[in-house]
């Protein structure tokens, strides 16, 4: 079948004699893929950032499709139902599934100390292969998996699978209060999503901080959010006092994650500089922009093991810091009612649709931040 090729860092290939997948245990599920996504978090591989990203693997953790053929074990879903499949592989019934920390699994990634299974995401999340293909494997595929309501539209439907929930997660657990100043790290799906939905929970300001203009101008309007370029403000910590009467602002949110090497931009000058691991600068930004007693909420991704944090600033404010990988299962219910009643409109972070065939030119117009792209949509062959 065709599907996208791991061959190294900044290689990915389409490749038309990849294996089928089959069914290798009673709770699983064969989707054929209607669309998968490139995410952020794909990126973290795509630049060698995650260890264990083996060559030859098959990346892709957002992706809807058609069930085609199920385990004998499987009760909630039949041949023919078209589903959206969460990004986090959970079992249902360990104790953090038991909890719905569904990205925390203990099943779908034995050994494992923090994150659970995830599609396409490494031999740290399990070795599974992902989405970016024709078909896909899908485990414990009762328990994760929904059918896409009649009414909604595909495309909305494959947002559901990450870039919502990460970002509605995102400013849930920056436990936002009436009023409150939350300021975002990073103008990218994620950050846009988390800005938007700030205002679920009430801010009286929504700022986001990024250095690619033609995204700070996409997050204004569809967030209708205040955006700024961090190469225009000076330092973004000094900013942030100012404007908020020297106290910083009540929420920060991570939606960046460490900065591949070249991309990063050092904290003291402002400048670009080469990295071996990744960056950390908006983790800095965020824990340093914060007020005390504020809350710091992390979605962005850390692959590396070497991300050092300032965690003496952690302490000094009294600050409380919430991360996870978002729960997707869990927020699912409450987030296709915001779909139907139309306070979110997923699709509309869709800036490029390309064929599957192409998806070497889609990490690198993506990953590259080229031709206006906001979030990139892979469809294989029907
Ligand atoms: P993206 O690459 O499209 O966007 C990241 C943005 O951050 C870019 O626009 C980049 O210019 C900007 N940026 C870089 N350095 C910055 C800095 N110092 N300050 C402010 N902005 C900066 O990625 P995305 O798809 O939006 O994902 C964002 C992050 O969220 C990634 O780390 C991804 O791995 C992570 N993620 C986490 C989860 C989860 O469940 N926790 C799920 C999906 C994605
Ligand atoms: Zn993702």
């Amino acid at each position: 079948m065709l599907a996208m090729n791991y061959r190294g860092p900044h290689r990915v290939r389409a490749d038309y004699d990849m294996p089928y997948p089959e069914i290798l245990h009673p709770q699983d599920a064969i989707v054929k893929v209607l669309r998968s996504c490139i995410c952020g978090s794909d990126l973290h591989l795509y630049h060698g950032l995650v260890p264990d990203t083996r060559v030859g693997s098959t990346f892709g953790h957002e992706f809807i499709g058609e069930i085609v053929d199920v385990g004998s074990a499987i009760q909630n879903l039949k041949t023919g139902d078209r589903v959206m499949v969460p990004f986090n592989i959970a079992c249902g019934k360990c104790a953090f599934c038991r909890q719905e920390l569904y990205g925390n699994c203990h099943e779908s990634n034995p050994g494992a100390t923090a994150v659970g299974g995830i599609f396409g995401y490494s031999h740290t999340a399990g070795g599974y292969n992902g989405g970016q293909a024709e078909y896909v494997r899908v485990p414990y595929a009762d328990v994760g998996p929904v059918v896409i309501p009649e009414w909604m539209h595909a495309d909305d439907a494959v947002l559901l699978t990450d870039v919502v929930p990460t970002g509605y997660q995102a400013a849930e657990m920056g436990g936002i209060q009436p009023g409150d100043t939350v300021v975002v790290f990073g103008a990218g799906p994620i950050g846009i999503m988390a800005a938007k939905c700030s205002w679920l929970f009430g801010a009286g300001r929504v700022i986001i901080i990024d250095h690619i203009d033609y995204r700070l101008e996409f997050a204004e309007k569809y967030a209708q959010c205040e955006a700024f370029n961090f190469n225009s403000i000076g330092d973004p910590v000094v900013f942030l006092k100012t404007i908020t009467d020297s106290l910083g602002a009540d929420v920060c949110i991570d939606a960046v994650g460490c900065e591949a090497a070249g991309n990063a931009v050092n904290t003291l000058t402002g400048r670009r500089m080469l990295l071996q691991g990744g960056s950390t600068t908006a983790l800095h930004w965020a824990i340093n922009g914060v007020k005390k007693g504020g809350i710091v909420s992390i979605v962005g991704v850390y692959g590396p093991i070497d991300s050092l944090i300032p965690i003496g600033n952690v302490v000094n404010k009294g600050i409380t810091i919430r991360a996870n990988q978002a729960s997707v299962k869990r927020l699912l219910p409450r987030l296709i009612e915001h779909v139907e009643s139309g306070v979110l409109d997923p699709k509309g972070l869709i800036t490029h649709k390309v064929p599957l065939e192409e998806v070497s030119d889609a990490y690198h117009i993506f990953s590259s931040k080229l031709d206006n792209c906001i979030k990139a949509v892979l469809i294989p062959p029907s």
